[in-house]
């Protein structure tokens, strides 16, 4: 509060930080309980080929269904869930859910069955032993690496530390592929793309949501797609809402997407019937 505030602010202001102090303690604790309790749930969204329409993998997206709360987004509770370091057993919850209906879906279809996608926050993938627990739950669900991919943030390269670089080449190693996410939407310069062990750059939405409106934006994204293919990595365009921006995107020549024109993030049995309906109109 400025210098020479009246009490009064003090009053208006104080209950407010106080509540959200509360809040966030209670969050944490709910948030415990939830790991543990069987609270936390994934969906999981198509990524499509946007010349042929095949499913090519589904991206893991964390729910919680909060006891009073009702179902909370991920905005929600990330944050609480960074600082807390709950992220940590979270993301592990996240990896083995995800792998394990990833061998599901393979399961019915064992050739060319869709890859998962899993987000890993920086301090996830920083922790201790994160390598060691994506080959030991791959191996107990049998799933071959090339089923599942790690979207990494751009926080995490920016550290420049030697331990991720390993890890990173390691895990690619393995098989697994390293997707970059929300591509364009912090610091990144295409330039340092060629040093960093990735496979895949998933353009940020805000990109995807203006293509259909901006010459000068789609020639952005038509830069970034080429320096992309360039580079050897595969792209993905986040956020596909419309017709319109398919397509454009499409014609640019970028060959995967996602988005609600395909399909929201669904509970798995409904991925489930999304692959089996996909496999009858083929
Ligand atoms: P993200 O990884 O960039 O995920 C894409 C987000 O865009 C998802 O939101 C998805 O539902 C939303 N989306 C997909 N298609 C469309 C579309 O056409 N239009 C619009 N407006 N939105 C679309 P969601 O599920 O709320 O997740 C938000 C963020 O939370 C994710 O962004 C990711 O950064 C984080 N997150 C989600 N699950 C996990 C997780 O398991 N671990 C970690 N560390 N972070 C996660
Ligand atoms: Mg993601
Ligand atoms: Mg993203
Ligand atoms: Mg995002």
């Amino acid at each position: 509060v400025a210098k020479g505030a009246g009490k009064s602010q003090w009053r208006r202001y104080q209950p407010e930080l106080h509540t959200t102090f509360v809040e966030r303690l209670e969050l944490r604790a709910e948030l415990d309980h939830a790991i543990h309790e069987g609270g936390l749930a994934l969906e999981f969204q198509p990524i499509v080929s946007l010349a042929d329409t095949h499913t090519a993998g589904f991206e893991a997206l964390l729910r919680w269904n909060h006891p009073t709360r009702g179902r909370l987004l991920p905005d929600a509770f990330i944050d609480v869930a960074e600082e807390s370091g709950l992220v940590v057993p979270i993301g592990e919850w996240v990896l083995k859910t995800a792998i394990a209906a990833a061998a599901t879906w393979r399961r019915g279809q064992p050739y060319g069955a869709p890859y998962v996608a899993v987000n890993v926050s920086a301090r996830q993938f920083r922790t201790p032993g994160f390598v060691r627990l994506v080959k030991r739950e791959l191996a107990a669900n049998e799933l071959p690496a090339s089923c599942l991919m790690l979207e990494i943030t751009e926080s995490l390269l920016l550290r420049d530390d030697d331990q991720v670089w390993d890890d990173l080449a390691e895990v690619r190693r393995l098989g697994v592929r390293v997707a970059i996410d929300d591509f364009g939407t912090g610091y990144s310069s295409l330039s340092y793309l060629r040093h960093v062990p990735l496979d895949v750059l998933k353009i940020d939405r805000l990109f995807t949501g203006t293509v259909a409106t901006s010459t000068q934006q789609r020639a952005l994204v038509d830069g970034i797609v080429r320096l992309a293919h360039t580079l050897g990595l595969e792209v993905v365009a986040e956020g596909i809402e419309t017709r319109d921006e398919r397509d454009l995107l499409r014609r640019i020549g970028c060959p995967y997407g996602q988005g609600f024109l395909f399909s929201r993030p669904m509970p798995l049995p409904e991925a489930l019937r999304w692959l089996r309906r996909a496999e009858m109109a083929a």
